[in-house]
């Protein structure tokens, strides 16, 4: 997977993908993450990347000129307006953007599929709109709050991109046990010691049962699910049991609040 970023803060990504799972994956070639300053493609002798918005407003406006020059010549201007023209993605060119849709695991498996991915940051006021019709296929926010730029939601697209990746992590079990790996949020962990502040680690979890801790595993992380992100559980993939055990979870919340009617 190589991933090309448009930034104007071309240093901010040394620190972070020179650690962790992110550099472990570029020394074992499973991933390449080419940095490139916008300012690098302003043609003007100053290297201008922004100006005044149309219309008046304060902040300054990131300039389409530097940035589209840049994503044509990392993928070519053919294939740049191939995309445009067909509406068929060869390489993702995702602006980042809090105007974006909602960056999630889904999406994160979906851009793991190419082979390619350009990422570009904006910063001040945002990107003047023609960079969006010109040359972007997606744009994706990081949720629904405003950061001062694109890099750090960049940073987060391509570690959660990355690791899901074959090879990269040591162990893919993690993979699937993750939260929102099957659409509900993960179980407690523990580690040692078993007893912690007078906090003790589940019995279940020292049994040696796997059924039994699988179980378990289960119904917490419907429980946990149920009470800090209900709205999941609607797309969730749920069977049966886990019907069951949920219908129990709320009537037991019913019971809690109106004690007299059972
Ligand atoms: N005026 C813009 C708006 O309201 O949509 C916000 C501009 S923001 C201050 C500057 C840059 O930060 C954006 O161009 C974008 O690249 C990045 N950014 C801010 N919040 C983001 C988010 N939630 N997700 C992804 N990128 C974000």
């Amino acid at each position: 997977m190589r991933y090309d970023v448009l930034t104007l803060f071309p240093d901010m990504f040394e620190s972070v993908f020179g650690e962790s799972i992110v550099r472990r994956a570029i020394e074992a070639g499973r991933v390449e993450i080419h940095v490139h300053n916008i300012r690098d493609y302003a043609t003007d002798k100053h290297h201008v990347t922004d100006d005044l918005p149309y219309g008046g407003g304060g902040g300054m406006v990131m300039k389409a000129e530097p940035i589209v020059l840049a994503v044509e010549d990392l993928l070519g201007a053919d294939l740049v307006a191939r995309q445009k023209d067909t509406g068929r993605v060869e390489v993702p060119v995702v602006v980042l953007t809090p105007a974006g849709r909602t960056f999630d695991q889904r999406i994160a498996h979906e851009y793991g599929r190419h082979e390619r991915i350009v990422l570009i940051c904006g910063r001040y006021e945002g990107i003047d709109e023609r960079v969006s019709e010109l040359v972007a296929t997606d744009h994706l926010s990081i949720g629904d709050y405003v950061l001062s730029g694109g890099e750090i939601a960049a940073m987060a697209v391509i570690e959660a991109v990355t690791r899901l990746l074959p090879g990269v992590l040591g162990d893919m079990r993690a993979i699937v046990d993750d939260s929102h790996a099957q659409g509900i949020l993960e179980y407690p962990q523990y580690t040692r010691p078993s007893e912690y502040r007078g906090q003790e680690v589940p019995e279940v979890l020292l049994s040696g049962n796997h059924a039994l801790v699988a179980r378990w595993r289960r119904e917490q992380a419907l429980r946990r699910t149920l009470e800090r992100r209900p709205d999941l559980l609607a797309d969730a993939d749920l069977g049966e049991a886990d019907r069951r055990y949920l219908a129990r979870l709320c009537d037991r919340e019913d019971e809690d609040r109106n004690p007299q009617r059972s």
